[in-house]
């Protein structure tokens, strides 16, 4: 469900009118339908009620403390990244002992807050990296759950910058030598083994390679089950999202590409349940994206036109620092003008920001309803990996971010200030 249509010829999220919104916040600005969230996360739950399973949201997809606490009251863990993420768990009210910790760089600090709030599984991914753990645990007179996380060398067939189940990725631990890996973890003093996790990839729009990697890896769990007592196996996130087309249905517009076939839920649940239940584990999911990635609209203004003899530029207020995707993976965004075009007409254009790299830009040779200066457009499918990948580049202030709960808009972030851009800084004191 994705809660963005036209009424009365204006883009709304859920019953709030964004140009109203957009009158009073300014842009550019983050706006997220709450609904759309909740359905998410409940549909998945459902699909997936036939296991035992935990659905540990991915924190680094949309961290904003309401989103966190949103998640927490449905019953959602969290897997994090880094201790800043167990810090926002915390504030928005989530439970450290449904958290997973992954990454593979984990400093003594991390480690140890994660032992002190007693999060549920440390997922690491070397061995070096569970070594220290069993050190730092040792030092602390603690016991630390973890997991391994195993990368099956399967092909996610997604962009290369997220795929990360190969065995050329930097991620977990090979296939070929898990085993002797579990074994000489067993044998470190104060690791508790808890499960086995892996993750392959982002943005998956087929469910082959979810299924082709459990496949893989299940003999390998049910040996773990038998040898360490393991509780849990994470198949990770990576369910993709449409990025195309992705306004409420009966409201298809000639601007959207069509290409696109989403990964249903309905498919995923399929295809994996009978793999898993089998198994007799509980079963995290990791899921980001496609929890938040269609809840959220970044909306900006169309500040001047450039005709150029090549091209046709519409330069508007939003700039890779506000969103980066398409700079960095080619991310695909479709746009919306917020006031519904009342004719079929397009035209081809370049949508840039104003920052000073040739990166900068939203969208290219795309076909367009005929836009005006002044003229407000939502980046659609901005949820997820989208404000918290913002910096504060060419000294920008971020932007601001909005919750809409049905007819009402929480601001759930202000927008940064020029005194936000230099807290912290200071220039030296110098002998005169
Ligand atoms: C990023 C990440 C996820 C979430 O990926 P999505 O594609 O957003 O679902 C899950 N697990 C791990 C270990 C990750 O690094």
């Amino acid at each position: 469900m994705h809660s963005f249509h036209y009424e009365n010829g204006s883009l709304h999220c859920e019953g709030v009118n964004l140009d109203v919104l957009a009158n009073e916040h300014g842009t550019p600005l983050y706006v997220y339908s709450q609904a759309t969230i909740l359905d998410h996360y409940r549909r998945l739950s459902a699909g997936m009620s036939e296991l035992d399973c935990q659905i540990c949201y991915a924190t680094k997809a949309n961290s904003n403390l309401a989103v966190l606490n949103l998640l927490a009251r449905e019953g959602a863990g969290f897997d994090i990244v880094s201790g800043g993420e167990l810090f926002r768990i915390e504030k928005a009210g989530g439970d450290p002992g449904k958290c997973t910790f992954a990454g593979v760089g984990k400093t003594r600090a991390e480690i140890e807050l994660g032992l002190e709030k007693g999060i549920y599984s440390f997922n690491a991914e070397s061995e070096a990296e569970v070594a220290f753990i069993s050190k730092v645990a040792s030092e602390m007179g603690k016991v630390a759950p973890i997991a391994l996380r195993v990368n099956p060398n399967v092909d996610a067939k997604t962009h290369k910058y997220i795929s990360t189940g190969k065995s050329e990725n930097k991620f977990g631990i090979d296939f070929s030598v898990i085993r002797e890996a579990y074994e000489r973890a067993a044998a470190l003093p104060n690791i508790k083994i808890r499960g086995l996790q892996m993750h392959i990839g982002s943005q998956l729009t087929s469910v082959n390679p979810f299924v082709e990697a459990v496949e893989k890896v299940a003999p390998l769990v049910q040996e773990l089950k038998e040898k360490y007592e393991i509780e849990f196996f994470s198949i990770g996130g990576g369910i993709g999202i449409v990025y195309e087309d992705t306004l409420a249905s009966g409201q298809d517009h000639w601007w959207g590409e069509k290409e696109e076939k989403p990964l249903t839920i309905e498919e995923y649940a399929s295809q994996l349940v009978p793999l898993l239940k089998p198994l007799g584990l509980k079963i995290i999911l990791e899921p980001g994206r496609f929890m938040v990635g269609n809840a959220g609209v970044l909306i900006t203004e169309v500040l001047y036109e450039k005709r150029g003899s090549a091209k046709t530029f519409q330069i508007i207020d939003a700039a890779m620092n506000d969103l980066i995707r398409p700079a960095l993976y080619e991310g695909h965004h479709d746009i919306a003008p917020l006031k519904e075009p009342t004719s079929d007409e397009t035209e081809e254009v370049d949508i840039v920001g104003p920052v000073c790299e040739s990166g900068d830009f939203f969208a290219q040779n795309r076909a367009l309803p005929p836009l005006e200066e002044g003229d407000r457009i939502a980046l659609l499918s901005a949820g997820a990996y989208g404000f918290v990948m913002a910096s504060n580049y060419n000294s920008r202030p971020m932007p601001a971010e909005i919750l809409v709960d049905g007819d009402t808009a929480h601001v759930i972030r202000a927008r940064q200030s020029f005194d936000d851009l230099i807290q912290g800084e200071s220039i030296p004191a110098r002998a005169e």
